[in-house]
């Protein structure tokens, strides 16, 4: 039978709740058609994000009740520090409340005004903290993965000749640090390949510059690299896992995702001073070294779901569950980015609503009639997320695809939910030619997506009487 087996049974369920398609017109409009806007009670399936929507499981509810809440060095500190050690190999584990914040120190210390930190796609959170700095966030992943329509086992990867033209153009002295998104969640949630990573990491290495792994998905490109690359079908997870991390010089890490936890994050490096740097940074802004932001049972659920997520049977289902998704919407005829990622399916509004440009937001057009006709929330990651501002001619830069994002929270929603969205989707297909443009009304300086306000273009409905 070709199903992703769940590996556990329920011990736990939480109410949901269908309401009218009325009382989700109404909401939306209220929300200024911003789903970020909507109240969770009036979502059926939330597929917003992956991060931190996991549910925990019977070891780490039990963690909870045994964190240690010492103020310095407490066991749960030890315990979180020497799992990431043995996972990671890192000298140094810091702890912050999200992976933000890990970015955030990371680059106060490392980036000055005018430096350029190239990645495979930063992140939005990680684009907005380079940026923060005054420092330039490039962009190098290979062709193939701006390609919606290619089907190809590692989509992620970075390429070497936009990396080698990025130094030429800027200079070594002003690149501090190169980054690697795994798995690479702007573009797709696609895999990088070991021999990728191993390619860059010796480019850094020629060059002098330290690479730090984004390795908020680190498992299940791990996983990936077990499953498509040659030479490590018969490798564990976890020494996949030790293999990718000796390529870089650190991590930043949200414990949100792979850390199958509610909150959390971390920074691990090699370099001392950098660590010294941080660490003074890290009492600052959000606590003492052993505790980082987190309370002590944060850092025991974390350690714990860290060593869960190595196990392979899970990282079948889950990547199984998203690519199930996948092959639904498939049969449907409804347009997604080749092949599923690990944590998400990647709508293609561009080919769905081929009749609304960029600069009237076509995936936010589909995020909002998909949560209007089913309850059923996405998240856009297009023009609305990314547009930005050419740094050489001031020109407004549409990003290259138009993409709603549906993050599968871990271990949440069974294969009927799943169905479920698969036909909801169908069914916004079905009304696409009916769907008009959105304008914004307001924005706020940086991120604006989380808070931004729309209207449809000219008034009115956005989806007209059919
Ligand atoms: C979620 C995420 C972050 C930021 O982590 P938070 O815990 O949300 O602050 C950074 N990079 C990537 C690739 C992510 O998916």
């Amino acid at each position: 039978m070709d199903l992703p087996f769940e590996p556990y049974r329920i011990k736990v369920v939480e109410k949901i709740q269908r309401i009218s398609r009325e009382e989700r017109v109404e909401h939306i409009r209220a929300a200024g058609y911003n789903v970020f806007k909507i109240p969770s009670a009036a979502i059926y399936v939330d597929l917003l994000t992956d991060s931190g929507t996991g549910a925990m499981s019977d070891l780490q509810w039990a963690a909870l009740m045994s964190g240690d809440e010492a103020y310095a060095c407490s066991n749960s500190f030890a315990d979180f520090e020497s799992t990431i050690k043995d996972i990671f190999g890192y000298k140094h584990v810091i702890p912050t409340h999200q992976g933000r914040a890990a970015e955030g120190m990371l680059f106060t210390v490392t980036l000055k005004p005018g430096n350029v930190v190239p990645n495979n796609i930063h992140f939005d959170t990680t684009r907005a903290n380079v940026e923060h700095t005054g420092a330039i966030a490039l962009d190098c992943i290979a062709p193939e993965g701006l390609d919606p329509a290619v089907e190809g086992p590692f989509k992620g990867n970075m390429s070497l000749v936009k990396l080698a033209e990025a130094f030429e153009k800027y200079g070594t002295e002003r690149i501090p640090l190169v980054m690697l998104t795994i798995t690479n969640n702007s573009g797709g949630g696609q895999p990088v390949s070991m021999a990728n990573m191993r390619e860059v990491s010796t480019f850094c290495r020629e060059k002098g510059v330290p690479l730090i792994f984004d390795a908020c998905r680190f498992a299940e490109n791990a996983w990936f690299i077990q499953q498509r690359e040659e030479g490590y079908r018969e490798m564990g997870i976890k020494e996949i896992c030790r293999e990718m991390f000796a390529l870089a010089q650190g991590c930043t890490m949200s414990a949100k995702k792979d850390g199958l936890a509610n909150i959390g994050g971390f920074l691990c490096l090699d370099d001392d001073q950098w660590a010294q740097n941080v660490t003074n940074l890290l009492i600052l802004r959000e606590g003492f070294p052993t505790y980082g932001g987190l309370a002590g049972r944060d850092l025991a659920a974390v350690a714990q779901g860290l060593r869960e997520v190595l196990d392979s049977d899970y990282l079948a289902y889950r990547i199984g569950q998203v690519a199930r998704l996948g092959k639904r919407l498939d049969e449907l005829g409804v347009p997604f980015l080749r092949p599923t990622g690990g944590h998400a399916v990647y709508l293609d509004a561009k080919m769905a609503l081929p009749h609304i440009p960029q600069a009237q937001f076509p995936a936010q057009v589909f995020t909002a009639a998909l949560y209007i006709e089913r309850g059923v929330r996405g998240v856009e990651i297009g023009s609305l997320m990314f547009d930005h501002k050419d740094p050489d001619t001031g020109e407004i830069v549409h990003p290259a695809m138009e993409l709603v994002r549906l993050a599968v929270p871990r271990r949440v929603y069974t294969h009927t939910q799943l169905d479920y969205v698969a036909d909801s989707c169908a069914r916004v297909m079905e009304i696409g030619p009916r769907l008009r443009g959105l304008e914004i009304t307001w924005e706020p300086p940086a991120l604006r997506h989380f808070t931004v306000k729309l209207k449809p273009v000219g008034g009115g409905r956005m989806i007209a009487k059919g």
